[in-house]
């Protein structure tokens, strides 16, 4: 008889890796380099693997059973890399030998590393299926291949396979392997609904910059880290744009406000952050910026707009922009915001299209 309680102790040990590994992964590992993350995750399955064999279920006196296989299966499902299954077939195997040098340590390496390869294999194989018939299908031949081996490998008396594994052990490493993975995909997709939601939740809907909420938090951020400064801010209003909305239209007005965001975004470093601060008015923070820097790279920012004008249906809409600037150490990190904003009136007092400093 298989030893149920055996069974669940090692389901639950894979439950609580998984769990734990989620949330080393949430609060450690995301903000970690590529390479360290991929290497924590490969260890982390090795010692899944060690886990499950040292609490192995015992068939019977000689033959231990476990589910030391289940993270080549998640590694085949979700490695960004596939040699990182080989990575994760290679440490389960090496991990054997922690329970003493044999020939059955030696037979369960290679058991490990030639599953890794067929993991390899069948994620190439199915790589542009859906995922739900991906993961049956490695489910499925992970485990056949893994029980086959064990089974022609003649450790297991022929009566204990028919008896035992053919009718119990085989369908139930399936149903846990299976349970598993939902397991192992629910977090990933909680995970990764909530960033998509967390990025939605600062971005403006019409132009895909960030909101005023996602700019605020950049602010004063960058407002307290002196390592980035000077710090400068840019305040952007795009001159009579009312008129535009009444002579074309609002709808009109709204593809007008996409084309001069693309073009401010498109005339900013990647470490720059541009964002619509309401409705005609955005604001870029240029961290590592000088005043005279920031007075030429919003310049450059004016000048797109001016010889880029909105194009639609035969109808040209020249638009221009004035922009106020502000930046430490003449200005207060925390003032930069209200000085730039400043600034854009004295550009609009002295004829619009031009950019002033605080
Ligand atoms: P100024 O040169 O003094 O800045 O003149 P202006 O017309 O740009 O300034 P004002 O602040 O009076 O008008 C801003 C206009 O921007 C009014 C509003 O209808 C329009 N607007 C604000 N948000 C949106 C939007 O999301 N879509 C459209 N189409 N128009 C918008
Ligand atoms: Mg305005
Ligand atoms: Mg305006």
């Amino acid at each position: 008889m298989i030893n149920i309680e055996e069974y669940i102790i090692n389901l639950c040990l894979m439950i609580s890796f998984i769990y734990l590994t989620s949330l080393l992964y949430k609060h450690f590992l995301m903000e970690a380099d590529r390479e360290w993350k991929e290497v924590t995750l490969v260890v982390i399955a090795a010692l899944t693997g060690w886990v499950s064999m040292y609490f192995g279920i015992h068939l019977t006196e000689s033959v231990i059973f476990d589910l030391r296989f289940v993270p080549i299966i998640v590694a085949s499902l979700y490695a960004t890399r596939r040699r990182y299954i080989v990575w994760v077939g290679i440490g389960i195997g090496l991990m054997r030998f922690t329970f003493g040098f044999s020939l059955a340590a030696a037979v369960g390496f290679i058991n490990m590393v030639f599953l890794a390869l067929m993991g390899v294999l069948i994620s190439y194989l199915t790589r542009s299926w859906t995922y739900r018939r991906k993961m049956w299908t490695v489910v499925l031949a992970l485990n056949l291949l893994n029980t086959l081996i064990i089974v022609l490998l003649g450790v297991i008396p022929i009566n204990d396979i028919l008896r035992m594994i053919m009718p119990t052990v085989f369908p139930a490493n399936i149903l846990l392997s299976l349970l598993l993975v939902w397991i192992v995909k629910d977090m990933i997709d909680e995970h990764v609904n909530k960033l998509d939601l967390m990025d939605k939740a600062g971005r403006d809907p019409l132009t895909k910059l960030y909101n005023r909420r996602a700019f605020l938090r950049y602010f004063k951020k960058y407002s307290e880290d002196e390592r980035i400064f000077p710090l400068s801010l840019g305040f952007i209003d795009i001159d009579h744009f009312k008129k535009v909305n009444d002579q074309f239209g609002h709808s009109t007005g709204d593809l007008v406000l996409q084309h001069v965001s693309g073009l401010i975004a498109g005339s900013l470093r990647n470490v720059d952050i541009v964002a619509r601060y309401g409705g005609e008015e955005f604001v870029v923070l240029l961290p590592d910026c000088s005043q005279e820097n920031a007075r030429m790279i919003m310049e450059r920012v004016r000048e797109a707009v001016e010889g880029d004008p909105f194009r639609n249906n035969g109808v040209t809409i020249g638009i221009t922009l004035s922009v106020g600037i502000a930046a430490t150490p003449g200005v207060g990190p925390k003032e930069l915001l209200e000085a730039a904003d400043r600034a854009v009136y004295l550009a609009k007092n002295k004829g619009r299209n031009r950019v002033e400093s605080a």
